[in-house]
């Protein structure tokens, strides 16, 4: 399967002398040498390694000899000890801290891994799994450091520890790419604080959902089998077992179970003990802790197109409601989106606008009015001279009850979008008519222009609307019937991932998905006023 090879900058290592597939046991080895968990001093050490070495087979002594090591010597005993410094792979159970593996210590370091090293317990044994696809004559590499950290922490403690510069896939990227890398370790990082190390910290909230869906979409992106992603998938399993959802809670333990199976075995702890619960989830002791959410194994729905299933999965609702709905809005549309010349009077009821229902008038339809923001001013109470769609500038006065002060100071900005639902032309005693805005509810403040507004709701009616069976992909504009969706918005859609990059940098997607992350945003896009 594996030779040992010169790889280039490296000296020797183990690479691949036929196609490995994903999941393949690369190795299995008992350690031809131990330390012990306890810290013990050199002398001892020496002593105790000294015996274990007298011990081997002469083939066994020379290739551990001939191992790298980073350590000055003068004698055999303490060449031995430097070369289990510079080799050793932890084993951390019966007392046992480290081990020497004749084979598992030559595999080199990558930061973007294809194959993972673990102590299986319940074997006794050492395994190296492929965590992807290893192909004929590739290296076969494993991951030396403990959690992933940014380029420049990893190359400090593998020159350190290793003595090495590491000139992986991930540590070449250019500048950019590998600032984005970074970005996103930080944020995989940071949100590994948000969802709680274990299962005692973790607060089972739909919002923790999302942040256990946003961490598998770094891991992703990050590139195929990482290995952080069977935990993700357990803290999911977890989050929907504690709300009675034993269908999520079935799909996200099996997926996790897959992904331990593939980088550890099926012979290991956690293949063996999370495959029962992947058989009953509710066997949990955490089920029921809420039934907010209950469904039984199986209610998993069948026949979804893959998008579709995923949004299932992680409850991402709105995007799904979007979609069905498929009401999207035309924000041109200047009977739904006036100008405040075509408001209805606030000092008579509109019949064109107003209609009674059980003895109170309501409106009939929806309107809105949007103005960008040209000033403001704070006298009484705040007043936002706003630019409307016909170009008609109009004051904005705050009759709330804060007037004014209930708004984030930040919102209040020149080339922002004011929306009010349900405005009403006024005359006020002094000065030109305007708006009289009284409950905060009806009011909504985007960071952006009207102009760019208005675009933006342009480009998610061509992209995201499905005419004749077919959409345009926003990177090529080409048409087809399946594309892949913009994981983030799911509002655009794109051939693969290189149109995927051309729409995020060229055509404005990176912008644009961050302002269509905004529910508010959205909710507008679709008549919906949360
Ligand atoms: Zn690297
Ligand atoms: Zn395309
Ligand atoms: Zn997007």
């Amino acid at each position: 399967m594996y030779a040992l090879r010169d790889v280039p900058g490296k000296g020797k290592g183990l690479v691949a002398i036929e196609d490995i597939p994903k999941g393949t046991r690369v190795l299995l080895e008992q350690p031809v040498i131990t330390t012990p968990e306890r810290q013990r001093d050199d002398e001892w050490l020496k002593t105790h390694i000294s015996q274990q070495v007298d011990s081997l087979s002469e083939h066994q002594r020379q290739s551990f000899l001939s191992m790298h090591n980073l350590y000055p010597y003068q004698n055999v005993a303490e060449q031995s000890l430097g070369i289990i410094r510079t080799n050793s792979l932890p084993i951390e159970a019966d007392g046992i801290g480290a081990g020497i593996f004749l084979k598992a210590c030559l595999i080199n370091h990558s930061c973007d891994n294809n194959a993972q090293k673990n102590w299986n317990q319940s074997i006794k044994r050492h395994t190296v799994h492929a965590l992807r696809d290893i192909p004929k004559g590739e290296e076969i590499t494993i991951y030396y450091l403990g959690l992933d950290s940014s380029r420049a922490i990893r190359q400090k403690k593998l020159q350190d520890k290793f003595g090495f510069l590491c000139s992986c896939r991930l540590c070449s990227l250019p500048t950019e790419q590998s600032q984005d890398n970074d970005k996103r370790l930080e944020r995989i990082n940071r949100l590994d604080d948000l969802i709680g190390l274990d299962g005692m910290q973790m607060i089972f909230s739909l919002r923790t959902l999302r942040y256990v869906d946003e961490r598998v979409h770094l891991y992703n992106e990050q590139g195929p089998g990482n290995s952080g992603l069977p935990r993700a998938y357990l803290d999911a399993a977890q989050i929907a077992i504690a709300n009675g959802d034993l269908a999520r809670g079935h799909v996200f333990a099996e997926r996790a179970v897959e992904g331990w199976r593939t980088a550890l075995g099926s012979d290991s702890k956690e293949t063996i003990e999370y495959g029962s619960l992947a058989q009953n989830p509710a066997k949990l002791q955490l089920y029921g802790h809420s039934m907010k959410w209950k469904t039984s194994s199986d209610e998993v729905p069948q026949g979804l197109d893959p998008n579709d299933f995923e949004d299932w999965l992680w409850r991402r609702e709105e995007p799904r409601k979007l979609d069905q709905l498929g009401q999207l809005t035309d924000l041109r549309n200047y009977k739904i989106f006036p100008g405040f010349a075509a408001l209805p009077n606030s000092n008579s009821v509109d019949l064109e606008f107003y209609g009674k229902v059980d003895g109170t008038y309501k409106p009939l339809h929806y309107w809105c009015f949007l103005g960008e923001i040209v000033d403001s001013i704070t006298l009484h109470h705040l007043e936002l001279e706003l630019m409307d769609v016909d170009d008609k500038k109009i004051p904005l006065h705050f009759n709330t009850d804060g007037r004014g002060s209930e708004l984030e100071p930040a919102k209040i900005q020149r080339g922002h979008t004011v929306a009010v639902l349900y405005a009403q032309r006024h005359v006020f005693m002094y000065g030109d008519p305007g708006i009289r805005h009284e409950n905060p509810q009806m009011l909504k403040i985007f960071p952006v222009s009207l102009k760019k507004l208005l675009e933006l709701n342009d480009q998610v009616q061509q992209f995201s609307t499905k005419v004749d069976g077919t959409r345009t992909c926003h990177g090529c504009s080409k048409k087809a019937e399946s594309l892949n969706r913009c994981g983030k918005c799911s509002l655009f859609w794109y051939c693969d991932n290189g149109c995927q990059r051309i729409g995020w940098n060229e055509r404005g997607h990176k912008a644009d998905c961050k302002l269509l992350k905004d529910p508010d945003l959205r909710g507008l896009f679709v008549l919906k006023w949360d």
